[in-house]
This record gives C-alpha cells, structure tokens and sequence, in this order.
C-alpha cells in the first residue's frame, strides 16, 4: 500500500504522509518533555485537506475532477444503480440496471463494474440485487453487511477556554510548510501498540475538539469575506471585537507555525475508537423503501465492552500524560470517576466500515485482495467497506489509496 499512499496524498494536496513522532523533526521542533511511552501513549498526527483554490476551505474533489476533462470519461448524474445483473448462477456480471430520477430505467452492459456507493450503500446494493439471487449478489456465505464498524466517538473531558489555551499549545494545530505550501497537522496521543498488545486493548486517539463561541472574530470575518453573513452589523462588530485576539493569532501563524486563535465557548478532548469486527453488527435490508422502490438499509450497529475499556485506559493515560507535562487534567465526564463503562455515550463519525470486508478466504470475506467479489467475475469494490479493520484513523486517504491500486489492477489486468 505505501506507494498509493504517496499517491493518494498528492491527490488530495497533503503534505508528507507522517503521522506520527518523526512529524516533529519534520516541524523543526522539539518533542514534548514528557515521556508518553511510560503510560503508553504515542503521539499521533491528522492532516486536513485543503482546497488548492481555496485554502480557507476543505477539499471538495467534485469541481476539481470536473476540470478534468477526459475523452474516455463519461459522467451520469441522476442515475441511480438500482439492480446488479449477473448470471442464473451468480458467478458473472451481466448488466447494471440505472434508474433515472424520473422513474425511467436504462440498462449498462459493462465489462467491469466497481461499487463505489459507500460503507453502507456497497453493501445494501448487493443485498437489494435480489431477484435472480435471493441473498444477493457476492453473498453466498452471508458476510455482505455483517462486520459493520464506525470510529464511535466520544469525550474524555473538558477544558474551559482559559485553562483550554495552555493545552492548545501542546495539542492545537501544527502548521508545515513543504514545497512552498502550507500543510497542517492536528497532534493527538494514542494507546501505544505495545499497551494494546499487554492489555488486549484496541486502537484509540485522543485529540483536542475546539467549539468556538458564535462571536468568534475569525469566523465573523471568514462570513463577511465569502458573503455568507446572515446579520452583516452583527458579523462586522464581532470580526473587530477582539483585536488582541486577531493579533496574537497572526502572530502565532506567522511566526510561531501554529494556527490562528479563535474565541471558545469550550475545549472537548474527543476520542475515536476502533472497534471489534462483530458478524453481529450489520447493515441489512428494511421492509421500507425509498422512491425508486429499492429497500432501504437497515443498521444494527453494536459497541462492545471492549469498545468502552479501551475508552477508559485512554482517558486514564490521557490525564496523566497532561499531569506529567505539567498541564491541567480535564474535567472528566461523568462515567470516568466511578467507572460507569456502560454509561459512556458514543456517536459515529460517519465512517462506516466493513460491511464488504476484504479476506483472501472466502469463507471469511467478500472481496478478494483485489477487491474482486469472490466468486463473481468483474464486480469490484471501491470504500471503506473493504477494510478488515478500521484501526482509529479517518479512513478517506487510505480509501483513495486503495482505489488508485484498483485502478492500477484494472488498467494491468485483461478483463474482457
Ligand atoms: C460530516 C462528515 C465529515 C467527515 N470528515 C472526514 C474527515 O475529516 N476525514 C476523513 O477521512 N473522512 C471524513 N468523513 C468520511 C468521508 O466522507 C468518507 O470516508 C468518504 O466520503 C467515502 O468516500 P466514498 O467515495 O467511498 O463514498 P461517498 O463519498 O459516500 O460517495 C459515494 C457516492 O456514491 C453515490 N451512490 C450511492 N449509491 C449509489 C447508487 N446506487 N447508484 C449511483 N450512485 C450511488 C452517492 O451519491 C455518493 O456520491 C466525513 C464524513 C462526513 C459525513
């Protein structure tokens, strides 16, 4: 995978793919004094990526591969696939049926098709393709759906934007300057690969979640500039309000290669987990339908007890880690204290993973390591569905790495 990964960073504009302690070297800067290893923590790093066009937003890749014109490219919007044809045995792609918004259906005769819908809808178009195939499609050992994993989310504790700014210094943004471009990175602290081995424990990040308070002057300001304010006198006196604010945010940008400050109702420090592929946990089809008639998914997502374990030791390592910087510990939540695992309230973070995991057994997996369905010819798979597992990072830039290694696997392969 390491090669697509330097693909995939150039594509999505990233600065170099390191995350982890070898970033600070990279930053010109000195590791933090503490020695996270002793609890078992390592330092870990997120990279965002920004538009090239616009910086002060996130990458959109729609308008930029629209710019790309190619001759052997041709995009259907409102087309729905809404049945995967194979043959009576279910062992070869024949056709793909496309529905437009308007009811109207079309058939595709493809030499080879890849699923790229998504972590749920991967799975729920194979489990719909059910006509010929009461199972569906790739499904003849019942794994399609199952193994439904997200990165459930929740918070370890608080600071208060005051106490919160000591520690937005050792946790807040890094920013990276490569090639004449500016990259930023968000640190975090992870349960170390040794503690998850001594204590059976899965992979866990802790990072800090700013919630910034209406009146930021920043945001204020980035409103007014896109014209995207909805009460201008209101915008214009919050982007002035605080000029000590704005300065020491341009200073600390300029000089100090960190990010601009912004006014906080709160600092959270969230985590994510990964979680425990579970055969039980799994998407499946609803009686309900949507407007093109096809069932809707049905989600069954389960958090185990291990889930919630590995949640509590970082929370623990976490506090200590700030105690031994000689930073303040946050407020904990509620659960921590007493260690009310059950009472620990996750989210998702709208990663779902898994459902069409990848295994080079049949028996254990739906796509083979070509992300070919196993045992039906010219049907890949392109998401998050394929991961095994799902470890605690976001999954987009190892998605797309993982399409550019199809894509290089369909160009090298004869599919006819
Ligand atoms: C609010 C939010 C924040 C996120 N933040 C991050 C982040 O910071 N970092 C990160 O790594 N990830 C993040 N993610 C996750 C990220 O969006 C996904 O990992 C990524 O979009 C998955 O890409 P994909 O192309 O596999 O699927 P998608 O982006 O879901 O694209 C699937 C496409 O297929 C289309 N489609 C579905 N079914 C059909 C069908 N039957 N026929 C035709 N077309 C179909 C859909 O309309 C969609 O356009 C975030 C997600 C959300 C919702």
């Amino acid at each position: 995978m390491l090669p697509y990964f330097d693909r995939a960073a150039a594509l999505m504009h990233l600065g170099p793919n390191v995350y982890d302690e070898a970033l600070w070297t990279l930053l010109g800067k000195d590791p933090p004094k503490s020695n996270p290893r002793h609890d078992g923590l390592d330092a870990c790093f997120w990279q965002f990526a920004r538009d090239p066009g616009n910086p002060m937003e996130f990458l959109r890749f729609g308008p930029h591969f629209l710019a790309r014109e190619a001759a052997n490219i041709q995009i259907l919007v409102n087309a729905t696939v809404t049945h995967i044809n194979t043959d009576p045995n279910g062992r070869k792609l024949v056709s793909l049926e496309v529905t437009s918004a308007h009811g109207r259906t079309v058939s595709i005769v493809p030499n080879v098709v890849v699923l790229a819908a998504g972590g749920i809808e991967n799975a729920r178009l194979l489990l719909a393709s059910n006509r010929l195939l009461p199972n569906g499609v790739g499904n003849d050992n019942d794994l399609v759906g199952r193994f439904l994993m997200d990165h459930p989310r929740t918070s370890l504790g608080e600071y208060a934007p005051r106490i919160g700014r000591l520690v937005e210094e050792r946790l807040g943004l890094f920013l990276l300057k490569h090639n004449g471009k500016n990259h930023f990175y968000s640190p975090g602290l992870a349960l170390s690969p040794a503690r998850q081995r001594g204590e059976r424990l899965l992979n866990c990040a802790a990072y800090l979640s700013e919630h910034r308070a209406e009146d930021d002057p920043w945001d204020a300001m980035k409103r007014l500039y896109k014209r995207q304010s909805q009460n201008y006198l209101r915008d214009s006196i919050s982007a002035f309000s605080d000029p000590r604010l704005l300065m020491s945010g341009i200073c600390r940008r300029v000089m100090g290669g960190r990010n601009i400050t912004h006014k906080l109702d709160r600092l959270a420090v969230d985590c994510l987990v990964e979680q425990v592929p579970d055969p039980e946990s799994r998407i499946t089809l609803s009686e309900r339908r949507d407007e093109l008639g096809l069932s809707i998914a049905h989600l069954q997502w389960k958090i185990s007890e291990l889930e919630r374990r590995t949640v509590a030791a970082l929370a623990h390592a976490f506090a200590g880690e700030m105690i031994s910087l000689g930073l303040p510990s946050p407020t904990p939540p509620d659960w921590l204290p007493g260690g009310d695992l059950d009472a620990i309230e996750f989210t998702d973070t709208a990663h779902p993973t898994g459902t069409t995991r990848m295994d080079e057994d049949r028996n254990r997996g739906v796509v083979d390591r070509n992300c070919q369905l196993h045992g039906v010819g010219g049907v890949f798979i392109a998401g998050s569905s394929v991961f095994p597992t799902a470890s605690h990072a976001n999954p987009t830039l190892t998605i797309v790495a993982m399409a550019l290694r199809l894509a290089d696997h369909l160009k090298d392969a004869d599919l006819r």
